[in-house]
Parts: structure tokens; C-alpha cells; sequence
């Protein structure tokens, strides 16, 4: 049975970036680039103002403090016409700055009387003159191909005109509940009957990251329905099913797979909780069975899922970056499996502490609700003190529990 640290890696290795598709930037916040962009023109484009005030020949001042205001250059205006020795023209801010200056006074730093201005204090050479080119030049590389767009890549490319950007396409991801017990939310439960939570949680955690839902429904236990439903499946960029795979009679998961061609990678994982969680490929297709659960199907969805998601969507970093945080209870398990903690989250005076979320059982949902993070607690560890730092994983949107 592969560790966490295999099964992910094991999964990784098999998965590799969908296809690349040309859409508007007002639609590319969230999703990766795919090609290198370089700067088709010097940023600033010329030399201009970083102040509201005057543009003045830093010799002239060096002269007398006293000088002619001759001459008006708003943003959006031009600066054909060079500064007259002995004179300041009048400039706003992004304003380009007119042949002859080589300095820009602050209005503030000016005292403005009959057409001259007074300058007070220091003035250096260039002041204020933000140069052509000082932030970026033409040809240089902007936003290599990988990278995530946030806001600040966005206005990047909207600062050169790049309306349409290649990225990677977004994943879309069948999910199909498996099980004669289920019924879906918002119908009447009867005597032995389970809602459907698994289908709704997973198409969350997807959108979360970018990934498109689709609905498979629920798959009875039996043959026929869970062959229709996984060849559905199969047509989606990734398969995601839940319950079904331990080894109970009606856990027909597995079996139909085989059935359909698809190939087995492996069907346990030794972590708790999650242990049943199978992994396999058709063509391309990665196929994630994972248990029925609910807390175990979200962790197992967090740990192993959402890396292999990422990859496919173009993301570079997929495995999220763990934090140290201080334990604030002591906690124990036998050793041999990681165990994955629920806990939740406090920061005190900027240090991270995780505080064991609850009653651990993988049927408690609520302390699963309750949880920020996840602590990866290492499979030969058996007893964890009050103080110990522990890693953890913290879950998305985590940071809002602080306070719960
Ligand atoms: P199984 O993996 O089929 O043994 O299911 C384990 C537990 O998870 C059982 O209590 C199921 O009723 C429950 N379960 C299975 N599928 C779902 C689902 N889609 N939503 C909520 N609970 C489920
Ligand atoms: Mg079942």
C-alpha cells in the first residue's frame, strides 16, 4: 500500500496539463498563463511627471529660486516645445516631461505670484521624472508562461494591450455518488436513507479551485447503473466518484472499472482517514475513487485530488506549502499511518496554533466543519504534546475561521 507522500506523487506523475485555449482578460483572473508575454513597448512609454507642479532646467535653479511660469502640459497633453531657459512650465502628473527639463518642483514646494513661482528647499537633478523604459523595456519577459493571474498580472497585460491571453483550460470533472442509500438534498428521507452531501461538497471544492462540476447523480449498487454512470464519467476530463471502493458486497466501483478498461494504480492509500481511496487512469483520464464518507471524502478530495486538478489546469505549484503550528493539546494515535488532524486555526501575536477541532471519528462532520486546517500528523509518531509543532495543511478560505 503506497504512503500519502507516494500516492500523491504516484498521481502526479500521471497527470499533465490539458490543452490551452485564447480567452479575454476580463475572464483570466484565477487561471494560468501559457505562454511567455514580453513587453511590446517600453513602460513608460517617454518621460514624465510623478508630480503635479513644474518642470524646470535643474541649471536655471541653481541660478536664482525665481522663475517664469510659461506654459501648461496636462496628462494626455504634449511637450513639443522645449523649456526656455529661465522658465517652469506648469505639468501634471503622467504629463510627459518637455525638452530642456531635467527636474520637476512639487507644487508644493513652490510659492506662485505674477507669473512666477518661488521655489523653496532643495531640488536635485531628475527629481521627480519617472524615465521611458524604468519600469519595463521592450522585449523584456512580463509574466512568464505558468504563472497564476491575480490582479497585479492582470493589469500587467492590460497595460500592454493584451486582451487575449492563452491559458489553460479548466478542468472538467464528472462526480458520481455511489449507493442504494442515497438520496439527493432536498428530497424526503425514508427509513435507512442517506442524503447525497458528497456530490455538493466536491463540486464546491472544485469550483474553489477553478475546476468545472459535472453531475453524474448517483449510481445505484448495481451493475448496469454503475456501468452507464463511470462510461458517462469517463468522457469528463477527470472522473471523481465516491463510496463504493472498500470491500463491501455491493462495492461495485472497482469492479465496473476494470470492466470498462480502465487501469488500476492502486486501490489503498495508508492514511487515516481515507484509507479506500483508489486511483486510476483511462487514457488520460485520471479516475479518483474515494470513500463515502464525507469527512473522507473531502480530505482525501484535499490531499490527493486537488494537487493532480491544479497540474492539469497549468498550475506549477500544486502541493500547497504547509505551515508549523503550535499544538495546543496533546494528542495520540498508533503508529504505522499518517493521521490527518482536523484543527482549527488561531494565530497569537503572528504565530500559528492548532487546536484539535474535535471528536476525530470520520462520521463527525461538524468537526470537520469547524477545522481551518489539517495537520499531517507522520505515520510513525505515536504522542504529540501540548507545544509540539505540528505541519499543517491549512483548508481553503481556513484564515476566516479564526475567530470560530
Ligand atoms: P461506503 O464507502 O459506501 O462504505 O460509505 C461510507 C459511509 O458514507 C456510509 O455511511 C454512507 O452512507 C456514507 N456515504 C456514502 N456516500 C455518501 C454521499 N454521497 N453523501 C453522504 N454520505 C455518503
Ligand atoms: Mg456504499
Amino acid at each position: 500500500m503506497p504512503t500519502f507522500e507516494e500516492a500523491r506523487s504516484s498521481i502526479l506523475q500521471q497527470v499533465a496539463p490539458l490543452g490551452i485555449e485564447r480567452i479575454s482578460l476580463l475572464d483570466a483572473g484565477g487561471r494560468i498563463i501559457a505562454e511567455n508575454v514580453t513587453a511590446p513597448w517600453d513602460m513608460p512609454r517617454w518621460n514624465n511627471s510623478a508630480m503635479d507642479g513644474f518642470a524646470i532646467r535643474f541649471s536655471d535653479w541653481q541660478n536664482s529660486p525665481r522663475l517664469k511660469v510659461e506654459g501648461y502640459i496636462p496628462a494626455g497633453g504634449t511637450a513639443e516645445k522645449t523649456v526656455a531657459p529661465g522658465t517652469a512650465v506648469r505639468i501634471m502628473t503622467g504629463a510627459p516631461i518637455p525638452p530642456g527639463a531635467d527636474a520637476v518642483v512639487p507644487i508644493e514646494q513652490t510659492e506662485e505670484n505674477g507669473g512666477e513661482i518661488l521655489i523653496n528647499g532643495q531640488v536635485r537633478i531628475h527629481d521627480h521624472i519617472r524615465f521611458a523604459a524604468e519600469d519595463v523595456k521592450t522585449g523584456e519577459r512580463i509574466i512568464p508562461a505558468g504563472t497564476l493571474l491575480r490582479p497585479a498580472e492582470i493589469g500587467m497585460l492590460a497595460s500592454f494591450s493584451k486582451i487575449f491571453i492563452p491559458v489553460y483550460r479548466r478542468a472538467r470533472v464528472a462526480i458520481l455518488s455511489t449507493g442504494d442509500e442515497l438520496i439527493e438534498p432536498g428530497e424526503t428521507a425514508g427509513a435507512g436513507q442517506i442524503i447525497n452531501s458528497n456530490s455538493l461538497a466536491l463540486a464546491a471544492a472544485l469550483s474553489e479551485i477553478g475546476a468545472e462540476p459535472v453531475f453524474l447523480g448517483i449510481a445505484r449498487d448495481n451493475r448496469e447503473a454503475h456501468r452507464e454512470k463511470l462510461s458517462e464519467g469517463l468522457k469528463a476530463d477527470a472522473l471523481i466518484t465516491s463510496a463504493g471502493v472498500s470491500a463491501g458486497d455491493r462495492d461495485l466501483v472497482r469492479e465496473t472499472l476494470d470492466e470498462l478498461g480502465v487501469e488500476s494504480v492502486f486501490w489503498k492509500v495508508d492514511i487515516k482517514p481515507g484509507r479506500p481511496t483508489a486511483f486510476a487512469r483511462h487514457g488520460n483520464t485520471p479516475v479518483f475513487s474515494l470513500p463515502g464518507n464525507p469527512v473522507s471524502t473531502m480530505i482525501t478530495f484535499e490531499e490527493l485530488v486537488r494537487p493532480a486538478l491544479l497540474r492539469m489546469m497549468g498550475h506549477q505549484r500544486v502541493i500547497k506549502p504547509t505551515v508549523r503550528a503550535v499544538l495546543t493539546e496533546p494528542v495520540s494515535k498508533k503508529p504505522g499511518r499518517l493521521h490527518f488532524l482536523r484543527v482549527q486555526i488561531k494565530v497569537d501575536e503572528g504565530l500559528y496554533l492548532a487546536n484539535p477541532s474535535g471528536d476525530q471519528n470520520t462520521g463527525i462532520l461538524k468537526t470537520m466543519v469547524r477545522a481551518g486546517g489539517l495537520a499531517l500528523l507522520p505515520a510513525e509518531r505515536e504522542h504529540f504534546e501540548a507545544g509540539d509543532l505540528v505541519e499543517v495543511h491549512l483548508l481553503g478560505g481556513g484564515l476566516e475561521m479564526l475567530d470560530k
